[in-house]
């Protein structure tokens, strides 16, 4: 792990900003990164999107009343030690608290850095809350990274879970085909087979991360059954261009990847200077859809600060709507008229016969 500027000087001229961003850093968010990440980092450019997220800047100190250490309320939503059960039907299970590299876009950074990592009675805390929660269909394992447990002690958590009935689908959030795309080897992917049906979720922000070496590892995990998604967080300076964005979403497609979400920046601590405003992200939004394949178009959101869960802020192509007709304005600007149908009711029979004894979803609030 390179982790000081004088280990990073070693791949690229650090600028005078940079280094004063190593030192403001310091007591508030640590720095890390893999060899390889650093590899891609471009020597000249400052602006170069690798540096933009993995080297800090000084401004990352100028924190804003409205800042947040917890954006996304998780904090206040921790039934067990390390799950946060925030949306009705799925949780998220914090397996380890180190990454791959500590973005300083990470709206967990108030929990990652490798100082308080879940002891094993966390997580059997955690197995717990799932195995006696049944309205738990969904686990997402996070962190950090759970790609950083070794493979036997992921396999081990991932045959925990399987063997809970209620657990329909399990996912896992990592950044490693990213940062470290030799993690993604044939042992790994043996391993993951094994435990279907199971997605990953990444986190490409740039096509210059699509290297060969990662898109042989996003290309690894669809082999293995595995279908890959990608969250990308729209950063200033970093992917905040259509030409950039498209890049990415195409580049994600060609390496067998499906772009899932596009997060607008969350409010945490000391990131104000890699946020766009919300307007900016809908014109770039619209720079996308209907300009692409659409499997290349991610859900544009934003995730509600206090834990109000995510919201999309595509912006809306409907300029009027009655019971008759809804005008649209389709991606070229052209205004159409959708003729509505004559009949309102959208109630279906068959549910209450094909649904018969099945219990309603229970969709209160999970933790209060
Ligand atoms: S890999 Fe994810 S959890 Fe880790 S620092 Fe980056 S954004 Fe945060």
């Amino acid at each position: 792990m390179v982790t000081s500027a004088d280990e990073l000087a070693r791949y690229v001229e650090l600028t005078p900003e940079e280094r004063a961003g190593f030192a403001a850093s310091e007591q508030l968010f640590r720095v890390g990164l893999t060899p390889y990440y650093a590899g891609l980092m471009d020597k000249q450019h400052a602006s170069c999107p690798i540096r933009m997220q993995a080297i800090p800047r000084a401004v990352e100190a100028d924190i804003r009343d409205e800042e947040l250490r917890d954006p996304l309320g998780e904090d206040s939503r921790n039934p067990a030690p390390s799950i946060v059960h925030k949306y009705p039907d799925r949780v998220l299970f914090l397996v380890v608290d180190r990454c791959g590299i500590y973005c300083r876009h990470c709206n967990r950074r108030r929990l990652v850095g490798g100082d308080e990592p879940p002891t094993t009675s966390d997580l059997e805390a955690g197995l717990d809350y799932i195995a006696r929660t049944p309205r738990v269909r969904d686990v997402l394992l996070s962190g950090g990274d759970p790609l950083l447990l070794s493979t036997r002690r992921l396999g081990y958590l991932l045959g925990r879970l399987r063997a809970i009935p209620h657990v329909e689908t399990i996912r896992l959030g990592t950044r490693l085909p990213v940062v470290c795309p030799m993690r993604v080897d044939d042992e790994l992917c043996a391993m993951l087979r094994l435990h279907h049906p199971l997605f990953i979720n990444t986190h490409f922000n740039h096509a210059k991360e699509l290297t060969p070496e990662a898109r042989g590892a996003c290309e690894r995990l669809a082999d293995a059954g595995v279908p890959v998604g990608n969250q990308t967080v729209l950063l200033r300076g970093v992917n905040s261009s259509v030409r950039s964005l498209r890049a990415l979403m195409r580049g994600l497609l060609r390496a067998r990847v499906r772009p899932y979400y596009l997060f607008q920046g969350d409010t945490v601590i000391g990131t104000d200077h890699l946020r766009t405003p919300v307007e900016a992200a809908q014109e770039l939004y619209r720079g996308l859809r209907g300009w692409m394949n659409g499997m290349a178009v991610p859900m544009l959101v934003l995730d509600a600060p206090g834990g109000g869960g995510k919201v999309p802020i595509v912006p809306s192509y409907i300029e009027s709507h009655d019971e008759q007709r809804v005008v649209v304005r389709t991606y070229r600007g052209a205004r159409i008229e959708y003729p509505q149908p004559r009949e309102r009711d959208c109630a279906v029979a068959y549910d209450d016969i094909y649904f018969a004894g099945e219990p309603a979803d229970d969709d209160s609030e999970p933790c209060r």
